[in-house]
């Protein structure tokens, strides 16, 4: 799994639903799952992802330097790149 990014004691873990600053949590995550058509579970692949303790949603990395949240690797997921050329 991706290892929880070093970080400084002026930056501070907080929950993505907004409960302020938090403990980071691994956990697993289902990333892929082939069922049956009567719903019999064939294969589940889970990959293990850092999440809030508090809710286990996700993390966002808050700098007090900077005053903003920081963008981290936790949050590089493979989404469509929606940058135009
Ligand atoms: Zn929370």
């Amino acid at each position: 799994m991706m290892e929880l990014p070093k970080i400084t004691d002026k930056q501070e873990w907080c929950c993505e639903r907004g409960c302020g600053p938090c403990r980071a949590m691994e956990t697993d995550f289902e990333v892929f799952r082939s069922e049956t058509l009567d719903g019999e579970l064939l294969e589940s692949r889970t990959e293990k992802v850092w999440v809030s303790h508090c809710c286990g949603m996700g993390l966002m990395l808050w700098d007090r330097d900077l005053e903003d949240f920081v963008e981290t690797a936790l949050q590089d997921t493979k989404q469509e790149d929606s940058h135009g050329v």
